[in-house]
């Protein structure tokens, strides 16, 4: 049944800022580090792993009324799905976020202190992804309280090993979960993201000839030759060329190695380097693109993936998730253009799976894992509105 502009207002506005910040504080407190930072838990003196905050998500949405599973993906590291069941059999939407964080790191004992300040909540988790957990949380709490029924169940699933292995994404879909469309609560500082870039690692070796470092011209300088690769990678064509709908790929020169002494002309040289792509542009087209370099200039080597690429993932704009999203991010008054994440995240898993998945977070990926992490309290609050009002203009019950 379509529910009334007022309704609609009305539903929006029980998504409390007081109460977002409350949620997200709460999970922030309670450390869910993944097992991959085992050695800064030490230090601080906590235990790592997610199962602590999953069961307290899968308190409050079993006292919300949604079915709870918490489905073990390895021994004491459960995901959580939580089914808010609809009346019938219309398209399942999938929430999916995270419940491991990284590390404390330089943050120290503050990680798990939730604190406001100037609009922003602090701590651990608060961008990458709490906030966008609270989000979830309340928007399905909502949707219960109100009873507005919706033709279709509702999953939030909150899943293990984002931030290392096992996935509990992968998990998921490996056991079978289907849905009909998803958001991922990666952050996006409340922009519609309609996929991810590809990505793809690369390890670029040069050779050379050793000889005495006072007679340089009887060797050959592998170390030169990398220098004068790397200096012309803005040349190559997969980075100089016309930018399609989704802009150029990047490129990031992570290490270089290469030498032996000072006084010994070097004959290896490599450097390793992190290209990210937009749909069109795959992993094989930048190893090429490296190898065709290395032969224009003439410098022998190798180009090797440092471990395998994966191509970028993008749903189309006119899938209903993204026209859902697109104007319920319209309706609210906010960016509505649709763009893509420059990072990787479980989309992968749900893409890979047929499911037609979009990226809506609040916060922004430059605070995620750093000393400061924060979110924007305005943005959990457009977020959570955001969400709700996507999941209904999906499901059908509100006018376009
Ligand atoms: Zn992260």
């Amino acid at each position: 049944m379509m529910i009334s502009q007022r309704t609609l207002a009305e539903t929006l506005d029980l998504l409390h800022r007081d109460a977002l910040v409350a949620l997200a504080s709460d999970l922030i407190r309670i450390p869910s580090v993944s097992p991959r930072d085992t050695a800064d838990c030490a230090r601080l003196g906590i235990a790592p792993g997610e199962k602590a905050v999953a069961e307290a998500l899968a308190d409050r949405l079993r006292k919300a009324g949604a079915e709870v599973t918490l489905q073990e993906v390895v021994a004491d590291r459960p995901n959580l799905l939580a089914r808010l069941r609809g009346a019938g059999d219309g398209r399942v939407l999938c929430f999916n976020g995270h419940l491991d964080t990284v590390g404390a790191f330089d943050m120290g004992a503050r990680a798990f202190q939730p604190e406001v300040r100037e609009g922003r909540l602090y701590g651990r988790g608060a961008a990458d992804v709490k906030g966008s957990l609270a989000c979830f949380t309340l928007v399905l709490e909502t949707l219960a309280r109100t009873g507005i029924t919706l033709p279709n169940d509702i999953v939030f699933t909150a899943v293990i090993g984002e931030e290392g292995p096992p996935s509990g994404t992968e998990f998921l879909i490996k056991s079978g979960f289907r849905a009909d469309a998803a958001i991922v609560g990666e952050p996006s500082g409340c922009r519609v993201f309609v996929g991810q870039r590809g990505g793809q690692f690369v390890r670029l070796t040069t050779h050379g000839k050793t000889a005495h470092g006072s007679t340089p011209h009887a060797g050959v300088n592998a170390i030169e030759h990398m220098v004068r690769l790397l200096a012309a990678i803005p040349e190559m064509p997969i980075f100089s060329g016309a930018a399609n709908a989704y802009g150029v790929p990047s490129f990031c020169i992570g290490t270089i190695n290469g030498g032996l002494r000072i006084n010994v002309v070097p004959d290896r040289c490599e450097a390793t380097i992190d290209v990210r792509m937009p749909p069109g542009i795959g992993p094989e087209d930048v190893l090429a693109g490296f190898s065709a370099q290395m032969e224009r200039l003439g410098i022998g080597g190798e180009v090797e993936p440092l471990e395998p690429g994966h191509p970028a993932y993008l749903t189309p704009e006119t899938a209903p998730i993204a026209r859902a999203a697109v104007q319920a991010a319209q309706a609210l008054g906010i960016d509505a253009r649709p763009t893509l994440a420059p990072y990787w995240s479980d989309l992968a898993h749900l893409h890979r799976a047929g499911i037609p998945t979009l990226i809506i977070g609040p916060g922004s990926i430059l605070q995620a894992h750093s000393a400061d992490e924060y979110v924007p309290v305005d943005d959990l609050v457009t977020c959570a509105r955001l969400y709700l009002y996507t999941a209904l203009r999906f499901a059908g019950e509100v006018e376009a």
